[in-house]
């Protein structure tokens, strides 16, 4: 049951946040302040920070499953007021203050450089002529990149240490309702929609943002085999584990999403699915310009036949390669 002192620190979503749809089963319920859901808690924030179960006190962390864009997400999730508290209190700030200071690989760099190359190459044109967002951008490590490379970039934080720390490499913070109409080509949303109470909503003004034909990146965490991990319910599986939950995580990770469910909002939201294939190490080696050349010497094919040679090969790595969204690391496209 549901009593006023829980609704006073949380919130109940009585439909699917993603689809909107009502037609949603209970999957699993628990106290948050009765294990294993408080020993997790416990362990969690006790290894980042503290936490204060007494604003958790008789709420359910119950997992409701959509029956029909097949979403997984927490029906009871923390308020204004108790998100505040999560994220600025519990979780220590010196925890945060070496979040920034964490020293990336430079594997890590290079990926992001990549990354950004390739968006570059997929709008086709120059970074002086883009215009691009990085929604809940965090400590601006993907903005960094992409200002680097001299396109216009924006970021959306709701952290004021975060907002400060971008604006001091030249990030400029905006707030959702201030993003406009058309006015991105490529938005970037990394590890966020998993946190937010409305994805929908939030999606919707992010697609009218987007220029026609743009581009938007969602990634969150892959919870395609949630039923098999719910079905284990290894509460004490680390968070790389194959067995783990944090997919689920109690108050911070409130939707779970499936590629079926990512497709779906998209598409409610007029965005389609779009194949940008993401592996730096191939694509180093396919923009090699040399390459073609390379396999022309190697099998000595006439010059006449390297374009009917190349044109097969492609049509043969097509066969092996079907194109279809996997994961939970999609792109999307705003339509023309
Ligand atoms: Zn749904």
């Amino acid at each position: 049951m549901v009593n006023s002192l829980e609704m006073k620190y949380f919130v109940s979503r009585n439909q699917c946040p993603s689809c909107l749809s009502n037609n949603s089963q209970s999957v699993y319920r628990k106290k948050f302040n009765e294990d294993p859901i408080k020993k997790y808690l416990e362990e969690f924030y006790n290894s980042q920070g503290f936490i204060e179960l007494e604003y958790l006190e008789e709420t359910f962390y119950e997992l409701m499953e959509c029956n029909d864009c097949t979403l997984v997400y927490q029906k009871y999730i923390p308020n204004n007021f108790l998100m505040t508290k999560l994220y600025n209190e519990w979780i220590s700030p010196e925890v945060i203050q070496n979040e920034v200071e964490k020293n990336h690989s430079l594997s890590f760099y290079f990926s992001l450089s990549k990354q950004i190359h390739k968006i570059c190459k997929t709008l086709d044109k120059k970074p002086s002529e883009l215009r691009v967002l990085d929604f809940g951008m965090g400590w601006g490590r993907w903005c960094k990149m992409a200002s680097a490379f001299g396109i216009e970039t924006f970021g959306v934080e709701i952290s004021d240490e975060r907002i400060q720390h971008a604006k001091k490499y030249g990030i400029q913070n905006l707030s959702l309702d201030a993003l406009g109409k058309n006015t991105f080509d490529f938005i970037n949303t990394d590890q966020v929609f998993e946190h937010i109470p409305n994805p929908n909503e939030v999606l919707q003004i992010l697609e009218s943002s987007l220029k026609p034909g743009g581009l938007l990146k969602i990634s969150v965490p892959d919870g395609n085999l949630v039923k098999e991990k719910l079905r284990i319910m290894n509460w004490d599986a680390p968070k790389n584990h194959p067995d783990s939950l944090n997919i689920v995580a109690p108050l911070e990770h409130i939707n779970c999403f499936t590629t079926k469910s990512l497709i779906d909002l998209a598409e409610m939201n007029g965005l389609k699915w779009y194949f940008l294939p993401f592996y730096p190490l191939i694509d180093e080696v396919v923009d090699l310009p040399s390459l073609k050349n390379n396999i022309k010497t190697a099998f000595q094919i006439p010059k006449q036949l390297i374009g009917p040679f190349w044109k097969k090969g492609r049509e043969l790595l097509g066969k092996v390669y079907v194109e279809k969204p996997r994961g939970t690391n999609l792109y999307f496209q705003k339509e023309l």
